[in-house]
């Protein structure tokens, strides 16, 4: 039986990138989206895109900060294909601002969506891969987690965060087979850094040792690496993606 993976935010962005590549490894894919008309439509167009892998997959609608929707959807993906071999807590929002001026909605709901999400899947797939005696899960930091960022009070914290639920998971379900790492991608490129000048590009990339934003394809890889068998043995990781910033 194929294995199956399921992409959390795979409407769009490094979401719809992992899974494709995942689909191209051969994953049937459940593309999770939030449960919205726009959102759903572009994840009908990724999981089509995925189909023409030759695997199977479906749009799962799911509010990942919610957890009776992550309960939901973990059930109904296990009953579609059977297993669940592979989470990837991609999901993910910024709301960003200057401490001073942060409001309160905006620390919790990026705290709700971005770190609540991560243990909401993880509780309900992890129940699932220890019958399986296997699995393996890759959750998305970011290096504001790990250095922090002006203006990210909320979002460093749920990335931080995030890399510490990394490690406490890969703990408790080591035993059972199952690991769990974690990537934390720099500056990507994506229609948020495409908008930057010229002359603010030079000034970040003169802190990238590779002089260039990563391609949300360098994110699937390594996600689509630390999901394979080729890292069996690397459980509790946070890999840093960014080019070499801030060494
Ligand atoms: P993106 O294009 O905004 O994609 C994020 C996806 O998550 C969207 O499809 C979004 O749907 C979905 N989402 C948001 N809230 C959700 C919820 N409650 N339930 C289900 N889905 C939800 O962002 P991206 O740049 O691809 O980022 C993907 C991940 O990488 C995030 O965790 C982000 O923090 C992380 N990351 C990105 C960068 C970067 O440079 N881009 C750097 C470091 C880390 P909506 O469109 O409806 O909101």
């Amino acid at each position: 039986m194929a294995k199956s993976v399921i992409v959390t935010g795979a409407s769009q962005g490094i979401g719809a990138c992992i899974a494709k590549k995942l689909a191209e490894d051969g994953y049937n894919v459940a593309v999770n989206c939030y449960p919205s008309e726009n959102d759903r439509a572009n994840a009908e167009k990724v999981a089509e895109e995925c189909r023409a892998f030759g695997v199977e997959a479906e749009v799962f609608e799911a509010d990942v900060s919610k957890y009776d929707q992550c309960e939901n959807m973990v059930k109904a993906v296990k009953e579609k294909f059977g297993t669940i071999d592979a989470l990837v807590n991609n999901a993910g929002i910024t709301k960003d601002g200057l401490l001073a001026r942060m409001s309160e909605e905006q620390y919790d709901t990026v705290i709700a969506v971005n770190q609540k999400s991560v243990f909401n899947m993880t509780k309900h797939v992890c129940a699932v891969m220890m019958k399986q005696k296997y699995g393996a899960i890759v959750n998305m930091a970011s290096v504001a987690g790990l250095y922090g960022n002006p203006g990210q009070m909320n979002y460093s914290a749920s990335k931080a965060a995030i890399i510490g639920m990394t490690m406490t998971a890969a703990k408790e379900y080591g035993s059972r087979n199952i690991r769990v790492n974690a990537v934390a991608p720099g500056l990507i490129k994506t229609p948020m850094t495409d908008v930057l000048t010229d002359e603010q590009k030079n000034k970040i990339f003169g802190q990238i040792a590779l002089k260039r934003f990563g391609e949300v394809s360098e994110i699937a890889s390594t996600v689509s690496f630390l999901l394979s068998d080729g890292a069996a043995y690397i459980t509790g990781q946070t890999i840093e993606i960014s080019g070499g910033l801030s060494m």
